[in-house]
């Protein structure tokens, strides 16, 4: 890359200044390793830090300012917590999600050596549709997709089209291609036949132009019992956004914790890097929370825009952090909850040492 890249960071709620401040210190010093150009880094309000200054939880100026910026680091947001008049609309990543068309969110889970999960050795990406289904808050361009038309009746709708499910369908695809081309739709066409049935039928439409990807399709219920039962049997799981949301929480679980479950949001030109799980405030502030996740999304991160401009450095940077994350596992580094003693900052003094 001939400029320097211009990278947002966004803390968050909860765990998220915590987390996010270690992946930083972590990419920082992995950059500087592998002679990357330097990076700008461009720090913006979110969430109640920005709720505080009196603005909303995702506001105009931070969504103007990531316009201008090449990706993003984000934390999680607590948007239960905020005041009534902030929880109405989109939480801050649905806002992002959908006004920047991060239409794929790419969930990886796998083992580390050295670390013992519940599931065996498995290694699998979960493929999420970013922007659909039933998550109203995302669905429409006023209102909030859900209504009560009595005190004790509520509906909540979910969209589908045909675009978005080609469109992820499509990453997918390309994705399995570049692994072991294998590839596991899951859905629940069974019962949501119009909705899932037309995501099914566009994700299997696309999937046929990849004759060297072996495709199967898998209900959800019937694929929450698989991956605990042989999680090694699957590579790349496309799914839509509840469902994605739900299955990859089990996925990394199942390889140790929530807390390694890493994520990068894909849109055409842009991406945000944020960890797969919430803002934890049970653990906020208290130097408790594991940020192998956080850590793990700015290295796919930096892989995405190394691979996007054409920047080596960055994907060796990217490659860096990984092998100084597996080393720590492998050396018996944990944090607590992989049954460990380590706070956030002495693991991430463990990565850094590592790299
Ligand atoms: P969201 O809906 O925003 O994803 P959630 O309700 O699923 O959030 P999380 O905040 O993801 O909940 O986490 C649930 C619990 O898992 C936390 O309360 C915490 O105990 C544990 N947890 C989550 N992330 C981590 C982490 N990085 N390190 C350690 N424990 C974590």
């Amino acid at each position: 890359m001939s400029r320097a890249l211009r990278l947002g960071v966004l803390h968050g709620d909860g765990i998220g200044p915590e987390i996010v401040g270690a992946a930083l210190e972590v990419a920082r010093a992995a950059l500087a390793a592998a002679g990357a150009l330097p990076v700008e880094w461009v720090t913006l309000p979110m969430g109640w830090e920005a709720i505080r200054r009196g603005d909303a939880p995702m506001p105009e100026a931070t969504r103007r300012a990531l316009e201008t910026c090449d990706g993003w680091v984000m934390g999680p947001h607590d948007s239960q917590s905020y005041p009534p008049e902030h929880r109405r609309g989109r939480a801050p990543s649905g806002e992002l999600r959908r006004h920047f068309r991060l239409y794929a969110n790419v969930r990886p889970a796998r083992t580390f050596t050295g670390l013992s999960g519940r599931s065996g050795p498995a290694d699998l990406v979960v493929v999420r549709e970013n922007t659909e289904e039933f998550y109203a808050d995302r669905n429409v361009v006023r209102g909030s997709g859900e209504w009560m038309p009595a005190g004790d009746v509520a509906i909540s709708v979910g969209v589908f089209t045909t675009d978005a499910a080609e469109r992820v369908a499509r990453y997918a695809c390309e994705l399995a291609r570049r692994r072991r081309r294998r590839l596991t739709i899951v859905h629940k066409a069974n019962v949501i036949r119009l909705g899932m049935g037309l995501w099914l039928e566009a994700c299997r439409r696309v999937a046929a132009g990849y004759p060297d990807v072996t495709t199967t399709d898998v209900l959800a219920d019937a694929m929450a019992a698989l991956l605990v039962r042989q999680m090694a049997d699957f590579d790349v799981v496309l799914t839509t956004n509840m469902v994605g949301d739900i299955l990859s929480s089990v996925a990394a679980e199942l390889v140790g914790s929530l807390g390694l479950g890493a994520s990068l949001n894909v849109g055409e030109g842009v991406a945000m890097a944020q960890a797969a799980h919430g803002a934890a405030p049970d653990l906020a502030g208290r130097d408790a929370a594991n940020p192998t996740g956080e850590i793990l999304s700015v290295a796919m991160l930096l892989r995405w825009l190394g691979e996007r401009h054409g920047d080596p450095a960055l994907v060796v940077a990217a490659g860096r952090i990984e092998a100084a994350v597996e080393r720590a596992f492998a050396a018996g580094t944990r944090t607590r909850d992989l049954g460990g003693a380590l706070g956030t900052r002495a693991f991430t003094e463990a990565v850094l040492a590592g790299l």
